[in-house]
């Protein structure tokens, strides 16, 4: 088999599930992959997105990595094996580049390798989560998977009363643990929010906080002295990404879990973070996301790296929100996973139709990653063919 076209777009994408909310005139890039192989009498198609959150990353994939998979032979991208391999075609598309200059050309893989492993799943006819489990989770798959639901932008006018009917529908869904941003605006604006979810919530486990890596490092410390007293399930990207000094500061003073790793995009920097930010693996999340790290095959260097630090797998809560991150962390055996059922559409969440009970769901049935199950992503992923 081998990949004969690689398709496109272009779209705008929002942080509010209002969008008359202005969102920074942020976009993704939309993929699909067309294989010489066919299934069912039609075409076998991948698709995928670049991650949602970043800005589309379509120059890169037209220019540089679209092209090398396309030159791609059927031994480069098989080997012996019968079957595509995402792994190969990984190799193919990195043919050249060179170590570090991570940056967004990790984005711009990690959308190409999306598509490749829908279309994997879809050539061995199984969800992604058993393809996942087979290869690199020893076989096994949970019935459900954990997921928190994400969300809680600032929003422009009448914040506090917005945030709390937001967060009112993701418990009504059957959501358990929600994550809302903080770092918009000062500590006590940001402590303010937090005390008007925690006033909707059972328990302050129940809340994670993103700051977005907005803090400076003694904004970090000022929030993580303020925040300890209520006991929250997570405080993430309190500081910038690369700034381990600040991140080893905070987790020594700091007694409840952090969470780190969503702005970091190769082993490299696991390495780094695992050496030198002093977060403790028996209590840390690391929120790595394989849409962004270079895709699958960049994530599982990173569950590499962090694993032969100590770090355990339940972990890794990939950040994402889609249903790729969702297969993942089912396949890979991990903590759980995020799930933006409002923002980012109509990329986040989970099938239509799905159903959260008590914090957990199931997984997609269908062959592959199961992005047509969502009618207005399917709409999207068509308008390129
Ligand atoms: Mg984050």
């Amino acid at each position: 088999m081998r990949i004969v076209d690689i398709r496109t777009r272009t779209v705008a994408i929002s942080r509010y599930a209002d969008l008359a909310i202005p969102s920074g005139g942020l976009d993704t890039t939309l993929v699909a992959a067309v294989a010489s192989e066919r299934g069912g009498g039609k075409p076998l198609i991948g698709f995928g997105f670049a991650s949602i959150g970043r800005y589309a990353q379509t120059g890169l994939i037209r220019e540089r990595f679209a092209p090398r998979l396309l030159a791609a032979t059927e031994q480069e991208l098989c080997g012996e094996a019968a079957g595509f391999d995402p792994l190969r075609a990984w190799d193919c598309m990195m043919r050249g580049e060179k170590p570090g200059g991570h940056g967004e050309r990790s984005v711009a893989v990690g959308a190409l390798d999306m598509a490749l492993w829908d279309l994997a799943a879809k050539q061995a006819g199984t969800p992604l989560a058993w393809l996942l489990a087979q290869r690199f989770g020893g076989g096994l798959l949970p019935g459900t998977v954990a997921v928190y639901a994400a969300g809680g932008y600032a929003y422009p006018d009448d914040d506090l009363a917005r945030l709390a009917q937001e967060v009112e529908g993701y418990l009504g869904c059957g959501y358990t643990r929600v994550k809302i941003k903080i770092g918009a605006h000062t500590i006590a604006q940001d402590a303010a929010r937090i005390e008007q979810v925690l006033s909707l919530l059972p328990d302050a486990g129940c809340l994670a906080v993103d700051a977005m890596n907005r803090y400076t490092r003694e904004e970090a410390i000022l929030a993580a002295d303020t925040f300890s007293r209520y006991g929250l399930g997570w405080f993430e990207d309190f500081c910038d990404p690369l700034d381990y000094e600040t991140h080893a500061q905070v987790a020594r003073r700091y007694p409840h879990p952090l969470a780190a790793g969503e702005a970091l995009f190769s082993a490299a920097d696991a390495r780094n973070l695992a050496l030198y930010a002093g977060l403790r693996p028996a209590r840390d999340v690391l929120l790595f996301d394989p849409a962004h790290c270079y895709g699958l095959t960049g994530y599982l260097r990173i569950i590499g790296e962090m694993e032969s630090a100590g770090w355990r797998r339940s972990a890794f809560w990939p950040h994402g929100g889609h249903l790729f991150s969702l297969h993942v962390a089912a396949g890979l055996g991990l903590g759980g996973s995020e799930s933006n059922p409002y923002i980012f559409q109509p990329f986040g969440g989970l099938p239509d139709g799905a159903s959260v009970f008590d914090g957990r769901t199931g997984l997609p049935s269908v062959a592959g990653i199961g992005f047509e199950s969502r009618d207005a992503l399917a709409q999207l992923f068509q308008s390129l063919l």
